[in-house]
Protein backbone atom coordinates (compact mmCIF):
# COMPACT_ATOMS: atom_id res chain seq x y z
CA UNK A 1 0.00 0.00 0.00
CA UNK A 2 1.21 4.05 -0.80
CA UNK A 3 3.20 4.98 2.30
CA UNK A 4 0.47 8.38 2.38
CA UNK A 5 -2.68 6.00 2.24
CA UNK A 6 -1.14 4.45 5.26
CA UNK A 7 0.20 7.18 6.88
CA UNK A 8 -3.57 8.97 6.42
CA UNK A 9 -5.00 5.53 7.99
CA UNK A 10 -2.73 5.74 10.70
CA UNK A 11 -3.93 9.20 11.50
CA UNK A 12 -7.73 9.10 10.90
CA UNK A 13 -7.80 5.41 12.92
CA UNK A 14 -5.48 7.42 15.94
CA UNK A 15 -9.13 8.68 17.90
CA UNK A 16 -10.89 5.61 17.27
CA UNK A 17 -11.25 2.99 20.07
CA UNK A 18 -8.10 1.27 20.43
CA UNK A 19 -8.57 -2.51 19.07
CA UNK A 20 -7.70 -5.37 21.49
CA UNK A 21 -3.68 -5.45 21.67
CA UNK A 22 -3.65 -9.60 20.29
CA UNK A 23 -6.43 -8.57 17.11
CA UNK A 24 -3.37 -6.00 16.80
CA UNK A 25 -0.39 -8.36 17.17
CA UNK A 26 -1.71 -10.79 14.54
CA UNK A 27 -2.27 -8.42 12.22
CA UNK A 28 1.32 -7.12 12.34
CA UNK A 29 2.52 -10.45 12.11
CA UNK A 30 1.11 -10.90 8.69
CA UNK A 31 2.17 -7.35 7.69
CA UNK A 32 4.91 -8.14 5.75
CA UNK A 33 6.34 -5.63 3.54
CA UNK A 34 8.96 -3.26 4.95
CA UNK A 35 7.07 -0.15 3.70
CA UNK A 36 3.90 -1.79 5.41
CA UNK A 37 6.14 -3.25 8.64
CA UNK A 38 6.79 0.66 9.12
CA UNK A 39 3.85 2.22 8.67
CA UNK A 40 1.90 -0.36 10.52
CA UNK A 41 4.78 0.46 13.09
CA UNK A 42 3.43 3.64 13.42
CA UNK A 43 -0.18 2.87 12.91
CA UNK A 44 0.21 1.00 16.74
CA UNK A 45 2.18 3.48 18.32
CA UNK A 46 -0.65 5.86 17.72
CA UNK A 47 -2.98 3.43 18.62
CA UNK A 48 -1.43 2.81 21.97
CA UNK A 49 -0.51 5.96 23.34
CA UNK A 50 -2.06 6.30 26.55
CA UNK A 51 -4.72 8.91 26.83
CA UNK A 52 -3.63 11.77 29.45
CA UNK A 53 -6.85 11.31 30.73
CA UNK A 54 -10.01 9.07 30.20
CA UNK A 55 -13.49 9.97 31.56
CA UNK A 56 -16.13 7.87 32.92
CA UNK A 57 -19.44 8.98 32.70
CA UNK A 58 -20.87 12.30 30.31
CA UNK A 59 -23.14 13.48 33.17
CA UNK A 60 -22.75 17.77 34.11
CA UNK A 61 -18.98 16.36 36.04
CA UNK A 62 -17.85 14.58 33.63
CA UNK A 63 -18.15 16.79 31.04
CA UNK A 64 -16.90 19.89 32.79
CA UNK A 65 -13.94 17.39 33.46
CA UNK A 66 -13.87 16.80 29.63
CA UNK A 67 -13.75 20.78 28.78
CA UNK A 68 -11.00 21.53 31.29
CA UNK A 69 -8.78 19.13 30.08
CA UNK A 70 -9.55 20.24 26.50
CA UNK A 71 -9.01 23.73 27.94
CA UNK A 72 -5.44 22.85 29.57
CA UNK A 73 -4.31 21.02 25.95
CA UNK A 74 -4.90 17.23 27.42
CA UNK A 75 -5.32 14.39 25.62
CA UNK A 76 -8.67 12.88 26.91
CA UNK A 77 -11.85 11.26 26.09
CA UNK A 78 -15.27 10.78 27.52
CA UNK A 79 -16.92 7.08 27.78
CA UNK A 80 -20.59 7.28 28.64
CA UNK A 81 -22.53 3.76 28.65
CA UNK A 82 -25.84 5.68 27.56
CA UNK A 83 -27.08 8.96 25.64
CA UNK A 84 -24.97 12.29 26.92
CA UNK A 85 -26.39 13.52 30.16
CA UNK A 86 -27.68 9.80 30.65
CA UNK A 87 -29.58 10.09 34.31
CA UNK A 88 -30.95 13.37 33.14
CA UNK A 89 -32.50 12.13 30.28
CA UNK A 90 -33.80 9.63 32.68
CA UNK A 91 -35.03 11.87 35.27
CA UNK A 92 -38.95 12.11 35.64
CA UNK A 93 -40.23 13.93 32.30
CA UNK A 94 -41.84 16.88 34.09
CA UNK A 95 -38.84 18.07 36.84
CA UNK A 96 -38.00 20.90 37.30
CA UNK A 97 -34.13 21.53 38.99
CA UNK A 98 -34.18 22.81 42.34
CA UNK A 99 -30.53 25.20 40.98
CA UNK A 100 -31.41 28.29 38.50
CA UNK A 101 -29.50 27.99 35.73
CA UNK A 102 -27.02 30.11 35.58
CA UNK A 103 -25.42 28.18 38.76
CA UNK A 104 -25.23 25.03 36.71
CA UNK A 105 -23.50 26.83 34.14
CA UNK A 106 -20.36 25.33 32.42
CA UNK A 107 -17.26 26.13 30.25
CA UNK A 108 -18.74 29.54 30.24
CA UNK A 109 -21.67 28.80 27.69
CA UNK A 110 -24.74 30.77 29.27
CA UNK A 111 -27.89 28.61 30.40
CA UNK A 112 -30.68 30.17 29.22
CA UNK A 113 -34.06 29.35 30.30
CA UNK A 114 -37.40 30.77 30.42
CA UNK A 115 -38.19 30.61 34.19
CA UNK A 116 -35.51 31.07 36.66
CA UNK A 117 -34.88 27.19 36.98
CA UNK A 118 -34.45 24.64 34.18
CA UNK A 119 -36.94 22.13 33.37
CA UNK A 120 -35.24 18.27 32.34
CA UNK A 121 -35.83 19.31 28.83
CA UNK A 122 -34.13 22.98 28.64
CA UNK A 123 -30.96 20.96 30.53
CA UNK A 124 -30.88 18.50 28.15
CA UNK A 125 -30.84 21.18 25.19
CA UNK A 126 -28.28 22.88 27.66
CA UNK A 127 -25.61 19.79 27.31
CA UNK A 128 -25.96 19.24 23.51
CA UNK A 129 -24.87 22.34 23.17
CA UNK A 130 -22.68 22.42 25.56
CA UNK A 131 -20.95 19.52 24.17
CA UNK A 132 -21.30 20.60 20.31
CA UNK A 133 -19.84 24.02 21.65
CA UNK A 134 -16.80 22.55 23.07
CA UNK A 135 -16.54 19.86 20.03
CA UNK A 136 -16.06 17.36 22.78
CA UNK A 137 -14.48 13.82 22.42
CA UNK A 138 -17.29 11.83 23.61
CA UNK A 139 -17.72 7.95 23.11
CA UNK A 140 -21.43 7.42 23.65
CA UNK A 141 -23.26 4.12 24.12
CA UNK A 142 -19.73 2.76 25.48
CA UNK A 143 -20.17 1.42 28.78
CA UNK A 144 -16.83 0.64 31.23
CA UNK A 145 -16.62 -2.75 32.17
CA UNK A 146 -13.34 -3.36 33.88
CA UNK A 147 -10.51 -1.00 34.56
CA UNK A 148 -6.81 -1.59 36.22
CA UNK A 149 -3.47 -0.34 36.82
CA UNK A 150 -0.92 -2.12 34.74
CA UNK A 151 2.41 -0.75 35.16
CA UNK A 152 2.42 3.16 34.90
CA UNK A 153 -0.87 2.87 32.61
CA UNK A 154 -4.57 2.44 33.24
CA UNK A 155 -6.27 0.03 30.86
CA UNK A 156 -9.80 0.58 30.47
CA UNK A 157 -12.36 -2.11 29.10
CA UNK A 158 -15.74 -0.91 27.26
CA UNK A 159 -18.04 -3.06 25.51
CA UNK A 160 -16.66 -1.45 22.27
CA UNK A 161 -13.03 -1.81 22.45
CA UNK A 162 -9.86 -1.66 24.55
CA UNK A 163 -7.89 1.80 25.72
CA UNK A 164 -4.72 3.56 28.04
CA UNK A 165 -4.44 6.38 29.84
CA UNK A 166 -2.24 7.84 32.14
CA UNK A 167 -5.38 9.23 34.56
CA UNK A 168 -8.92 8.18 35.23
CA UNK A 169 -12.12 10.89 35.92
CA UNK A 170 -14.55 8.29 37.68
CA UNK A 171 -17.89 10.72 37.40
CA UNK A 172 -20.29 7.63 37.18
CA UNK A 173 -22.60 9.48 39.85
CA UNK A 174 -25.34 7.31 41.51
CA UNK A 175 -28.38 7.22 39.35
CA UNK A 176 -28.24 3.47 37.89
CA UNK A 177 -28.56 1.62 41.33
CA UNK A 178 -31.88 1.96 42.70
CA UNK A 179 -31.52 0.81 46.53
CA UNK A 180 -33.60 -2.79 47.24
CA UNK A 181 -35.99 -2.75 49.41
CA UNK A 182 -35.72 -6.38 49.62
CA UNK A 183 -39.05 -7.53 50.37
CA UNK A 184 -40.97 -10.09 48.87
CA UNK A 185 -43.00 -9.35 45.30
CA UNK A 186 -40.19 -6.59 45.16
CA UNK A 187 -39.58 -7.96 41.61
CA UNK A 188 -43.24 -7.73 40.17
CA UNK A 189 -43.38 -5.73 37.09
CA UNK A 190 -45.83 -3.37 38.83
CA UNK A 191 -42.67 -2.04 41.25
CA UNK A 192 -41.35 0.93 40.25
CA UNK A 193 -37.86 2.28 40.92
CA UNK A 194 -37.95 5.10 38.52
CA UNK A 195 -40.69 7.63 37.75
CA UNK A 196 -41.24 8.80 34.56
CA UNK A 197 -44.23 10.67 34.02
CA UNK A 198 -48.02 10.67 35.61
CA UNK A 199 -49.62 9.29 32.44
CA UNK A 200 -49.48 5.37 33.33
CA UNK A 201 -51.01 5.94 36.71
CA UNK A 202 -54.01 7.15 35.58
CA UNK A 203 -57.06 6.22 38.20
CA UNK A 204 -55.17 3.69 39.96
CA UNK A 205 -54.24 2.78 43.42
CA UNK A 206 -50.41 3.79 43.57
CA UNK A 207 -48.58 3.04 46.75
CA UNK A 208 -45.23 5.65 47.06
CA UNK A 209 -42.72 4.77 49.34
CA UNK A 210 -40.41 7.61 50.75
CA UNK A 211 -40.69 11.11 51.62
CA UNK A 212 -37.56 12.80 49.71
CA UNK A 213 -37.91 14.94 46.58
CA UNK A 214 -38.67 12.06 44.61
CA UNK A 215 -41.36 10.33 46.50
CA UNK A 216 -43.07 13.68 46.82
CA UNK A 217 -42.61 14.84 43.56
CA UNK A 218 -44.02 11.82 42.10
CA UNK A 219 -46.82 11.41 44.70
CA UNK A 220 -48.21 14.99 43.76
CA UNK A 221 -48.27 14.64 40.35
CA UNK A 222 -50.05 10.79 40.17
CA UNK A 223 -52.37 12.70 42.41
CA UNK A 224 -53.16 15.97 40.58
CA UNK A 225 -52.70 14.76 36.84
CA UNK A 226 -53.01 11.01 36.58
CA UNK A 227 -56.39 11.47 39.35
CA UNK A 228 -54.70 8.41 41.39
CA UNK A 229 -55.01 7.09 44.31
CA UNK A 230 -51.96 7.81 45.69
CA UNK A 231 -50.94 6.54 49.68
CA UNK A 232 -47.24 7.17 50.75
CA UNK A 233 -45.45 4.94 53.44
CA UNK A 234 -42.76 7.20 54.90
CA UNK A 235 -39.76 5.67 57.12
CA UNK A 236 -39.70 8.95 59.12
CA UNK A 237 -42.15 10.48 61.23
CA UNK A 238 -41.90 13.80 58.88
CA UNK A 239 -41.53 14.26 55.17
CA UNK A 240 -37.58 14.73 54.64
CA UNK A 241 -36.58 18.51 55.32
CA UNK A 242 -34.37 18.76 52.44
CA UNK A 243 -37.88 18.67 49.98
CA UNK A 244 -37.94 21.31 47.56
CA UNK A 245 -39.31 24.47 49.92
CA UNK A 246 -41.93 25.60 47.46
CA UNK A 247 -43.18 22.16 47.55
CA UNK A 248 -42.70 20.78 50.90
CA UNK A 249 -45.88 22.43 52.41
CA UNK A 250 -47.86 21.51 49.31
CA UNK A 251 -47.72 17.62 50.55
CA UNK A 252 -47.62 18.02 53.75
CA UNK A 253 -50.96 20.01 53.09
CA UNK A 254 -52.11 17.19 51.22
CA UNK A 255 -51.32 14.83 53.54
CA UNK A 256 -53.21 16.72 56.60
CA UNK A 257 -56.65 17.07 54.32
CA UNK A 258 -56.62 13.56 53.85
CA UNK A 259 -56.12 13.66 50.19
CA UNK A 260 -52.67 11.83 49.72
CA UNK A 261 -53.12 9.33 53.41
CA UNK A 262 -49.35 8.71 54.65
CA UNK A 263 -48.45 5.93 56.79
CA UNK A 264 -45.31 7.68 59.14
CA UNK A 265 -43.08 5.79 61.07
CA UNK A 266 -43.60 2.57 58.46
CA UNK A 267 -42.73 0.65 56.14
CA UNK A 268 -43.88 -2.04 53.36
CA UNK A 269 -43.53 -5.49 54.11
CA UNK A 270 -44.85 -6.56 51.23
CA UNK A 271 -46.23 -7.09 47.92
CA UNK A 272 -48.63 -8.87 45.84
CA UNK A 273 -50.35 -8.17 42.42
CA UNK A 274 -53.72 -6.57 43.90
CA UNK A 275 -52.93 -5.52 47.53
CA UNK A 276 -49.55 -4.28 49.85
CA UNK A 277 -48.81 -4.93 53.80
CA UNK A 278 -47.45 -2.20 55.56
CA UNK A 279 -46.17 -2.20 58.65
CA UNK A 280 -47.52 0.57 60.93
CA UNK A 281 -47.00 1.36 64.45
CA UNK A 282 -51.08 0.51 64.92
CA UNK A 283 -49.88 -3.16 63.58
CA UNK A 284 -50.12 -4.33 59.62
CA UNK A 285 -52.38 -2.79 57.62
CA UNK A 286 -53.46 -4.70 54.31
CA UNK A 287 -54.47 -2.12 51.11
CA UNK A 288 -55.27 -2.52 47.52
CA UNK A 289 -52.43 -1.67 45.23
CA UNK A 290 -52.42 -1.56 41.44
CA UNK A 291 -48.86 0.03 41.36
CA UNK A 292 -45.63 0.66 43.38
CA UNK A 293 -43.00 3.61 43.28
CA UNK A 294 -40.14 2.93 45.12
CA UNK A 295 -38.43 5.93 45.42
CA UNK A 296 -35.82 4.54 47.72
CA UNK A 297 -32.97 6.10 46.03
CA UNK A 298 -29.75 5.09 44.34
CA UNK A 299 -26.34 4.31 44.87
CA UNK A 300 -22.93 4.28 43.28
CA UNK A 301 -21.52 1.48 41.46
CA UNK A 302 -19.28 0.81 43.93
CA UNK A 303 -17.66 -2.41 42.34
CA UNK A 304 -16.19 -0.01 39.81
CA UNK A 305 -14.52 1.84 42.46
CA UNK A 306 -13.57 -1.47 44.12
CA UNK A 307 -11.57 -2.41 40.45
CA UNK A 308 -9.43 0.18 40.98
CA UNK A 309 -8.67 -0.67 44.71
CA UNK A 310 -10.22 2.45 45.91
CA UNK A 311 -10.47 2.19 49.85
CA UNK A 312 -14.69 3.02 51.11
CA UNK A 313 -15.51 3.57 54.57
CA UNK A 314 -16.26 1.14 56.88
CA UNK A 315 -19.48 2.74 57.89
CA UNK A 316 -23.17 2.77 56.41
CA UNK A 317 -22.23 5.82 54.21
CA UNK A 318 -19.28 3.89 52.14
CA UNK A 319 -16.98 7.18 51.20
CA UNK A 320 -14.33 6.38 48.65
CA UNK A 321 -11.49 7.29 49.84
CA UNK A 322 -10.04 10.91 48.15
CA UNK A 323 -8.19 14.25 48.61
CA UNK A 324 -10.63 16.97 48.74
CA UNK A 325 -8.08 19.53 47.39
CA UNK A 326 -6.85 17.15 44.56
CA UNK A 327 -9.99 14.63 44.12
CA UNK A 328 -7.21 12.28 43.67
CA UNK A 329 -8.13 9.36 45.20
CA UNK A 330 -5.81 6.42 47.30
CA UNK A 331 -5.13 4.94 43.72
CA UNK A 332 -2.48 7.30 42.41
CA UNK A 333 -3.94 8.61 38.85
CA UNK A 334 -7.66 7.71 39.75
CA UNK A 335 -9.69 10.80 40.80
CA UNK A 336 -13.02 11.39 41.90
CA UNK A 337 -15.48 13.81 40.49
CA UNK A 338 -19.10 14.84 41.33
CA UNK A 339 -22.07 12.86 43.16
CA UNK A 340 -20.22 9.50 43.26
CA UNK A 341 -17.89 11.22 46.10
CA UNK A 342 -20.61 11.09 48.72
CA UNK A 343 -20.83 7.23 48.30
CA UNK A 344 -24.48 6.44 49.78
CA UNK A 345 -24.90 10.07 50.75
CA UNK A 346 -26.39 11.00 47.17
CA UNK A 347 -27.39 13.97 48.18
CA UNK A 348 -24.22 15.83 49.53
CA UNK A 349 -22.84 16.54 45.73
CA UNK A 350 -24.77 17.75 43.08
CA UNK A 351 -24.36 19.66 40.12
CA UNK A 352 -23.77 22.77 42.02
CA UNK A 353 -21.10 22.41 44.14
CA UNK A 354 -19.46 19.48 42.66
CA UNK A 355 -18.45 21.18 39.42
CA UNK A 356 -15.28 22.62 41.00
CA UNK A 357 -13.41 19.20 40.80
CA UNK A 358 -13.39 19.23 37.10
CA UNK A 359 -10.79 22.26 38.34
CA UNK A 360 -8.87 20.67 40.80
CA UNK A 361 -8.32 17.62 39.17
CA UNK A 362 -6.99 19.00 35.80
CA UNK A 363 -5.21 21.34 38.20
CA UNK A 364 -3.22 18.57 39.82
CA UNK A 365 -2.69 16.28 36.65
CA UNK A 366 -1.26 19.22 34.70
CA UNK A 367 1.06 19.93 37.52
CA UNK A 368 2.30 16.31 37.70
CA UNK A 369 2.64 16.52 33.97
CA UNK A 370 4.91 19.54 34.46
CA UNK A 371 7.04 18.00 37.05
CA UNK A 372 7.62 15.10 34.89
CA UNK A 373 8.77 17.04 31.96
CA UNK A 374 11.05 19.00 34.75
CA UNK A 375 12.74 16.21 36.19
C1 LIG B 1 -34.84 14.70 40.22
C2 LIG B 1 -33.49 15.32 40.47
C3 LIG B 1 -33.34 16.70 40.47
C4 LIG B 1 -32.09 17.29 40.67
N1 LIG B 1 -31.96 18.66 40.67
C5 LIG B 1 -30.73 19.21 40.83
C6 LIG B 1 -30.55 20.63 40.84
O1 LIG B 1 -31.49 21.39 40.74
N2 LIG B 1 -29.32 21.12 40.99
C7 LIG B 1 -28.20 20.32 41.14
O2 LIG B 1 -27.11 20.85 41.28
N3 LIG B 1 -28.34 18.97 41.16
C8 LIG B 1 -29.57 18.41 41.01
N4 LIG B 1 -29.72 17.05 41.05
C9 LIG B 1 -28.55 16.22 41.27
C10 LIG B 1 -27.78 16.09 39.99
O3 LIG B 1 -28.58 15.75 38.92
C11 LIG B 1 -26.69 15.09 40.15
O4 LIG B 1 -25.96 15.43 41.28
C12 LIG B 1 -25.80 15.16 38.91
O5 LIG B 1 -26.42 14.53 37.83
C13 LIG B 1 -24.48 14.60 39.21
O6 LIG B 1 -23.71 14.71 38.05
P1 LIG B 1 -22.61 13.62 37.77
O7 LIG B 1 -21.99 14.03 36.48
O8 LIG B 1 -21.77 13.45 38.98
O9 LIG B 1 -23.42 12.25 37.63
P2 LIG B 1 -24.54 11.81 36.58
O10 LIG B 1 -25.27 12.96 36.04
O11 LIG B 1 -25.32 10.74 37.25
O12 LIG B 1 -23.68 11.21 35.41
C14 LIG B 1 -23.01 9.97 35.52
C15 LIG B 1 -22.92 9.35 34.14
O13 LIG B 1 -22.06 8.21 34.20
C16 LIG B 1 -22.58 7.23 33.34
N5 LIG B 1 -22.02 5.92 33.74
C17 LIG B 1 -22.26 5.24 34.88
N6 LIG B 1 -21.57 4.07 34.87
C18 LIG B 1 -20.88 4.02 33.71
C19 LIG B 1 -20.00 3.07 33.12
N7 LIG B 1 -19.68 1.92 33.73
N8 LIG B 1 -19.46 3.34 31.91
C20 LIG B 1 -19.76 4.51 31.28
N9 LIG B 1 -20.60 5.43 31.79
C21 LIG B 1 -21.16 5.21 32.98
C22 LIG B 1 -24.09 7.33 33.54
O14 LIG B 1 -24.80 6.76 32.47
C23 LIG B 1 -24.27 8.85 33.64
O15 LIG B 1 -24.55 9.46 32.40
C24 LIG B 1 -30.96 16.46 40.87
C25 LIG B 1 -31.11 15.06 40.87
C26 LIG B 1 -32.37 14.49 40.69
C27 LIG B 1 -32.48 12.99 40.70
Amino acid sequence: MHQKVMLLLAESLANTPLQKPSLISAQYETFTSSEGLFFFDKLYKIMNTPYDILIIGAGPIGLACGIEAQKAGLSYSIIEKGCLVNSIYNYPKNMQFFSTSERLEIGGVPFITHTDKPTRSEALTYYRRLAAAWGLDLKLYEAVESLKKEGEYFSVNTSKGAYLAKNIVIATGFYDIPNLMGIPGENLPKVKHYYDEAHPYAFQKVLVVGAANSAVDAALEAYRKAHASVTMVIRENEIAKNVKYWVKPDIENRIKEGSIPAYFHSHLVAIREKEVDIQTPEGLVTIENDFVLAMTGYQPNFKLLQMLDIVLSEDAMRTPSYDPETQESNTQGVYLAGVVCGGMVTNKWFIENSIIHSKKIIHHIVGKKSKQKVS
